[in-house]
């Protein structure tokens, strides 16, 4: 009989995708462990569309407590998991995993979340309430950010997506509040604004320009952009030279992943200026 005491094992998380190099999540997470000197581990994991099934019957036996999860696997995570949020359910795709003690799995999504908190934080005058939103994109990021929006009380959200029958899937689940207006006519919609938002992903390293200009914005309005690649887009610029409150889309990559390490480390985690300088070294 062997009476020394078990060693607790490290803690185990990552990120799944295909492929996973690209992912900026190990950075993060890596991070916040190091910084927290936490015993845990955050592992980057590309994983076949074909083989996600079995990686999610085989993580909860290797003592993982959650993942995030990225392109191509945001849909299949949600439908593969036992249980999942409100949220992910409404936004129809997952970004993030928790590994009950049990093994069964919970799927969540943040993604609305992290904006949300990204712009409190980047821009304390913010109210949302103020006036119409203007949302151009959508694809799943546009979906957790109507979403959002639409939780923290905008009275209206003017959609526009280049296809224009993704826009009308949207609003169609999303109800009353979002309306679809005609891609080329964004720049116009843009007037009485309170909120604008690229979620396409037009304005990122090796994609053309978002195409509208913001002439027609308020002079209160805040503009922010998902692409975070450069940090400041083309229409961030624009939006700076007008002399519009402007919020870059790195916050909303940090504040999208506090849940998640809060869960699986048991420490909830700061988005501050010396996490937000690692990210851009
Ligand atoms: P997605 O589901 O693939 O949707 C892409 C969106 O971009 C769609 O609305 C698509 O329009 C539009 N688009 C792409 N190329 C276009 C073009 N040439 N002209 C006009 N529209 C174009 O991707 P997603 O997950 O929603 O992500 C959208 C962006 O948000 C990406 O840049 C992503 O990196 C960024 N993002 C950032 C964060 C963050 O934490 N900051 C989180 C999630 C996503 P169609 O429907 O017409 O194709």
């Amino acid at each position: 009989m062997n009476d020394t005491p078990e060693i607790q094992p490290p803690q185990l998380a990552g990120v799944i995708g295909h492929p996973i190099g690209h992912s900026k999540s190990p950075r993060l997470h890596g991070y916040w462990l190091r910084n927290y000197k936490i015993r845990g581990y955050y592992i980057p994991m590309s994983v076949r569309p074909a083989d996600l099934a079995d990686a999610f019957k085989t993580l909860p036996k290797l003592g993982f407590r959650g993942l995030n999860v990225t392109l191509p696997h945001k849909i299949a995570a949600l439908q593969l998991a036992d249980t999942s949020t409100d949220r992910a359910a409404l936004i129809g795709a997952a970004n993030t995993i928790f590994i009950k003690p049990d093994g069964s799995i919970r799927a969540d999504n943040t993604d609305g979340y992290g904006f949300i908190q990204n712009l409190h934080q980047n821009a304390p005058g913010w109210q949302p309430k103020d006036g119409p939103a203007v949302v151009i994109g959508a694809g799943g990021a546009a979906r957790a950010v109507v979403a959002a929006l639409l939780g923290e009380g905008v009275p209206k959200i003017l959609l526009s997506n280049r296809t224009r029958q993704r826009s009308e899937i949207l609003a169609e689940d999303f109800g009353a509040r979002v309306e679809v207006i005609d891609w080329n006519r964004s720049a116009d919609a843009m007037e009485g604004a309170a909120t604008i938002v690229n979620a396409t992903a037009l304005g990122m390293d090796g994609q053309p320009d978002l195409p509208f200009a913001l002439d027609a914005a308020p002079r209160n309005a805040l503009v922010t952009d998902l692409v975070y690649t450069p940090i400041e887009t083309p229409f961030l610029a624009a939006a700076r030279a007008r002399g519009l409150q402007v919020v870059d889309g790195l916050g909303m990559l940090l504040h999208q992943g506090v849940p998640g390490f809060e869960n699986w480390f048991g420490q909830r985690p700061e988005v501050d200026d010396a996490l937000r300088a690692h990210m851009l070294e």
